[in-house]
């Protein structure tokens, strides 16, 4: 008896437990969500110029003279947009930066996994810059699309010996090195080919990444070692790093550069080899998005709490941000008794970030009794939008960019999983099905994270000059299919 008089009162407490979290987490819920109704009101990215947008006489969002709506009339829903002055204003921007600050021979290589759209590519390279590449299928686009190998850098994580005789071949300025057997794999390749190819090492400058190789444990230095034993076919040319996504300061990339011109200083005085060129990777930022802090993605998925809009002026201008990393680097090099290494940058969202955006179509609008209200879309987190997972970015309703954003919604995909939102609690004006929404800054890792989860991945086009051209297919059911081996399947069977 006693016993279940205990069990009741532990269950009681339990409950009480439970409902006072259930509701602090709800009290906490509201607080951010009326200061995100402040940020939204108060966001300095209500502006369509950041993103060389127009608006249309009738209030559409408009880019180069063509009124978006009419792109999904033309093209279908959902459609990735991609401005191309803007691309290429924003490309010459950071080479414009380059040139004007960093040693002759100074090399900027446009990462393809930030967005592998052949076309895209194509109008990058028209500029004269290169290709960085992580993968055997990127090395593969970028000799299809001409990219002549010295302006090819080959990173990525465990090479395959194909992959490395096509880099040899092709000749790249250098094979990136991120773990010591690699390096006997492109020995042996060179030494079958009988050619000499340049190689460089990745240093792991930050404890938390699974990239490159420790400075502090020796390893990095005993894979330089290992590459100039090999010297018949082997040549050290480049020291390389990545450590930042989207940075706002210069600071991440100087001290990074610091600590690789000292591992330089060291390999020098111990084995005399003088290094010609040193990647500082990726990662210079943009005004119009950012990544969530951890606190913010927590606060995020644990309450809804969407983060507060990136400030446009917190963003160094991009001169000035590799000014500072240049002459930094100048210092180091007088400090370390080192020659000016040849500068390599490998930027992917400074170039194709703002370029590019997506736009959905409300299918429904859904008013939960609890005053929930969700906005039902053709794409969502898990086929189109994984970025707004972690990073934070602007969505307008493209058929009335003026209207009054003062309604609470959840923005969800199709995909028939909780899981598939695209934002939580987003001030938007009121929606209705059929509106557009288009959502900012899709040029960066958009496309490189889409699926064809249930749904065809759709088209994207390309827009300049009031004309607006196709430059890559919606998917059909049958290309979701096109590798299935099943014996009674019959392609054109499909209704
Ligand atoms: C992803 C990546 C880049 C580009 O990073 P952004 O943040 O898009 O500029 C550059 N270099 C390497 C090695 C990368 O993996």
């Amino acid at each position: 008896m006693a016993l279940i008089k205990r069990n009741l009162f532990i269950q009681i407490i339990k409950k009480m437990i439970l409902s006072l979290l259930d509701f602090t987490m709800k009290k906490i819920s509201s607080l951010f969500i009326k200061k995100s109704r402040r940020w939204d009101s108060e966001s300095p990215l209500h502006d369509l110029d950041l993103w060389a947008l127009e608006k249309s006489r009738t209030g559409n969002i408009a880019v180069c003279g063509m009124d978006t709506l009419d792109l999904i009339k033309t093209f279908g829903s959902p459609l990735l947009v991609i401005n191309e002055p803007k691309l290429i204003h924003d490309a010459k921007m950071i080479q414009d930066a380059l040139t004007t600050t960093a040693p002759s021979d100074s090399l900027i290589l446009y990462s393809y996994k930030t967005n592998c759209i052949p076309v895209i590519l194509e109008k990058i390279h028209a500029l004269g810059i290169g290709a960085e590449v992580i993968s055997p299928y990127e090395l593969w686009l970028a000799e299809k699309l001409k990219v002549p190998g010295d302006r090819i850098i080959y990173n990525g994580v465990n090479k395959t010996r194909e992959s490395i005789e096509r880099a040899i071949r092709m000749g790249v300025i250098a094979i990136n090195v991120d773990h010591s057997e690699e390096v006997e794999r492109i020995y042996q390749v060179a030494k079958g080919m009988n050619k000499k190819i340049r190689v460089g090492i990745r240093l792991a400058l930050v404890s938390k990444s699974q990239f490159g190789l420790e400075v502090e444990s020796g390893e990095a230095s005993y894979v330089c070692k290992k590459i100039m034993g090999f010297s018949d076919y082997l040549e050290l040319v480049c020291i390389h790093f990545n450590v930042v996504s989207n940075a706002k300061l210069s600071i991440v990339h100087k001290s990074c550069a610091h600590m690789a011109l000292k591992f330089m200083h060291q390999l020098k005085i111990e084995t005399g080899a003088k290094i010609e060129y040193l990647d500082i990777g990726g990662g210079f930022g943009v005004p119009t998005t950012k990544k969530m802090s951890g606190k913010e993605y927590g606060l995020y998925r644990l309450f809804g709490c969407l983060p507060k809009p990136p400030s446009p002026n917190d963003l160094q201008s991009i001169e000035s941000f590799l000014a500072e990393i240049i002459s930094s680097i100048k210092a180091d090099c007088r400090e370390f008794d080192l020659e000016i290494p040849k500068i390599l940058i490998e930027p992917g969202r400074y170039i194709t970030s703002r370029c590019e955006f997506l736009l959905v179509t409300v299918l429904t609008v859904k008013k939960r009794q609890n005053g929930t209200n969700f906005a039902m879309c053709d794409a969502g987190r898990l086929s189109l939008t994984f970025p707004c997972d972690f990073e934070f970015h602007e969505v307008f309703l493209a058929n009335g960019f003026n209207k009054k954003r003062d309604k609470l919604y959840n923005v969800m995909g199709r995909i028939c999983t909780s899981a598939d939102w695209m934002f939580k609690n987003k001030y938007l004006p009121e929606l209705k099905p059929g509106d557009t929404l288009a959502v900012m800054d899709a040029g960066a890792y958009f496309s490189s994270y889409s699926t064809n989860f249930a749904f065809p991945r759709p088209a994207i086009v390309m827009i300049a000059g009031g004309k607006a051209t196709l430059i890559r297919r919606a998917e059909t059911f049958e290309h979701l299919t096109a590798m299935d081996v099943f014996e009674s399947f019959k392609p054109n069977n499909q209704g």
